[in-house]
């Protein structure tokens, strides 16, 4: 035996089978090499591998694999020197030498056939186990498809090849997928995303990839030719589930976001254009949405406001303004709203660069708070100073809907400063909603019992509807401007007043409090007092003031 590792053939076989490989094949062309250098000398006519190991889940594919590990020019014995090991996870594997035609291995030639086949057990161990885990680390092995790191390695790879270029990147996220996980136990539901992944799989054509992200998130390249055909299945995938006998129908739609990659500098970049237009067509509630600069832009700036915004909240960045409402009858000071805006270093930042943002975002229902809280602040102040005191509106977003303490909240606000109710006046907008309108009428009732007024904003925008003047006890009405005839003449100009006309009349007779809001021009503070119009506000009388300004103007009160 000592000969065995004094010679050079027998040092290559152990050197070559050492050297690092990156795959199966890389390993099966290794083995081959360190056999053909020790098979003449040791009579080996041909070597067979058989592994038969255990499904586990981090196993897909290496089930009772045979391979010829070595083949030499002649005929062999048909009686091979079989060596078998367990594997660590509780398989076999087994190695089969065939000495050349006719040979007869001794004792001792069958010890190093012996040590020979250790040595190839251990390199075929440390390439399964490697391969196991490379599998792993690539594939989404609940849905049994490549996830991100696989994604990311493939499409570097076609970066590397100059091809990315070619390909449209896709994120989405499939609708409704937790409505299965609700009717179906958590095992079915599993296979339900399984036949999901499969049919998007089906949805691509070669050399194209699907790839989980987690939960219900996908990411895919398919080619510029097949995007739009691919997007359009995924808006609508119908999937079959039977179990046990049953049959369950589901469809599935999903948000997409996309991007095209042709001026594709850094393989990176693909994620970060498909999410951020995964994230517009989101905020859009659902759709397709195709990533340009102008997104991007959009969306660096909404972080940037996001990012910004715990800082500047809590180093009191924001700051309350004030609009004074007059009345058409006597240009007195009868209300005012207040207005937020941001002191972002030294520059005050208008409300229509943010509100969107953190409404999107949810932050917005922490900053209205902070409005009510400056407000009575306000408030307390001028009624300890007895200095004049006057309604103030508070704009309350929609986001407040989903919360069941929201009057409870505003009351605690409002009595921590020991404000009379009736001084407080809370601003909503109708929402598109159906059950939100519900809520926001619940909302209003019990603001009313507090003595707490309340107003709708925006009137004759967006979804304000004559119902919500029917279904609730609202006290004013805020009609937007751009339901103001204007004052050149138009074709349309006789309808257009009309309406307004009418409105304000309908509000009257209802009992309901008019306010015009954007009145710029002496013409129409003329014409919104003829129309019976109770309140004016707009740049006419007043911008929205800072604090100091509003209270001087205050004790003026008039105009
Ligand atoms: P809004 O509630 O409809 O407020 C009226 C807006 O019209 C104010 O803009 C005001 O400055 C502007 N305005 C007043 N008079 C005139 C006029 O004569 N001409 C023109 N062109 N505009 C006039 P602002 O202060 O920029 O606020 C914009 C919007 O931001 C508000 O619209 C409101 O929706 C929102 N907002 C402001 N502060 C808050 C807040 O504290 N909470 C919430 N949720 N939203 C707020
Ligand atoms: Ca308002
Ligand atoms: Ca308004």
């Amino acid at each position: 035996m000592g000969n065995l590792f004094c010679d050079d053939k027998v040092k290559s076989f152990f050197e070559i089978l050492q050297r690092p490989v990156g795959s199966q094949e890389e390993l099966a062309e290794c083995t081959k090499q360190a056999f053909a250098c020790i098979a003449e000398k040791m009579h080996i006519g041909k070597v067979t591998s058989k592994l038969s190991a255990p499904r586990t889940t981090l196993r897909a594919s290496i089930e009772n694999m045979v391979h010829i590990l070595y083949q030499g020019e002649g005929a062999v014995s048909e009686e091979p020197t079989v060596l078998e090991f367990k594997t660590g996870d509780g398989g076999d594997a087994a190695f089969q030498f065939f000495p050349i035609e006719g040979y007869v291995w001794d004792a001792d030639e069958l010890r190093e056939i012996r040590i020979i086949g250790n040595q190839i057990y251990v390199v075929f161990s440390q390439s399964i186990m490697s391969g196991l885990l490379r599998h792993a680390m690539l594939m989404d092995l609940a849905v049994d498809i490549p996830n991100v790191s696989g994604f990311m390695e493939f499409a570097g790879r076609l970066f590397a090849q100059g091809r990315l270029q070619q390909y449209h990147g896709i994120y989405l996220n499939i609708h409704n997928f937790k409505y299965v996980n609700k009717v179906l136990p958590h095992m079915q539901g599993d296979e339900v995303m399984k036949l999901y992944a499969n049919a998007l799989v089906g949805a691509t054509a070669e050399g194209e990839m699907v790839a989980r992200l987690g939960g219900d998130n996908y990411v895919v390249l398919v080619r510029g030719e097949n995007a739009a055909s691919f997007i359009e299945f995924v808006r609508d995938i119908n999937i079959r589930y039977r179990h046990e006998g049953k049959e369950r129908q589901f469809n599935f739609g999903a948000t997409i976001g996309a991007a095209e990659l042709k001026d594709l500098q850094n393989p990176a970049d693909l994620m970060m254009r498909i999410s951020i237009a995964y994230q517009v067509a989101r905020q859009n509630g659902g759709g397709v949405v195709y990533y340009c600069d102008e997104i991007y832009k959009e969306v660096m700036q909404q972080k940037e406001i996001i990012a910004r915004f715990e800082h500047a909240f809590s180093a009191q960045e924001f700051i309350v303004y004030y609009q004074p409402k007059i009345t058409t009858a006597d240009r007195q000071i009868c209300g005012a709203e207040a207005l937020v805006r941001w002191n972002k270093n030294g520059q005050i930042v208008a409300p229509v660069e943010f509100i969107s943002v953190l409404e999107k975002e949810g932050s917005i229902c922490k900053l209205d708070f902070y409005v009510l809280d400056k407000v009575c602040a306000m408030l307390q102040k001028c009624k300890r100073e007895n200095m004049p005191m006057t309604q103030i509106s508070v704009n309350f977003s929609k986001r407040h809907v989903g919360n069941p303490e929201l009057v409870k909240e505003i009351i605690a606000v409002i009595d921590k400063y020991d404000v009379p109710h009736e001084y407080l006046e809370v601003e909503l907008t109708e929402s598109e909603d159906f059950k939100d309108s519900v809520v926001m009428s619940k909302v209003i009732s019990d603001l009313k019992a507090a003595d707490i007024k309340t107003s709708i904003d925006d009137f004759g925008t967006g979804y304000s509807s004559l119902n919500m003047l029917k279904e609730t006890k609202i006290d004013l009405l805020k009609i937007d401007k751009s339901l103001l005839p204007l004052e050149k003449e138009y074709e349309d100009k006789e309808r257009d007043i009309i309406m307004f006309e009418n409105i304000t009349r309908l509000a009257k007779d209802l009992g309901i409090k008019t306010v015009a809001e954007g009145v710029e021009t002496e013409q129409q503070y003329e014409y919104l007092t003829g129309a019976g119009c109770d309140m004016i506000q707009g740049y006419y009388f007043d911008k929205p003031l800072p604090e100091e300004e509003f209270l001087q103007r205050m004790s003026i009160g008039h105009y």
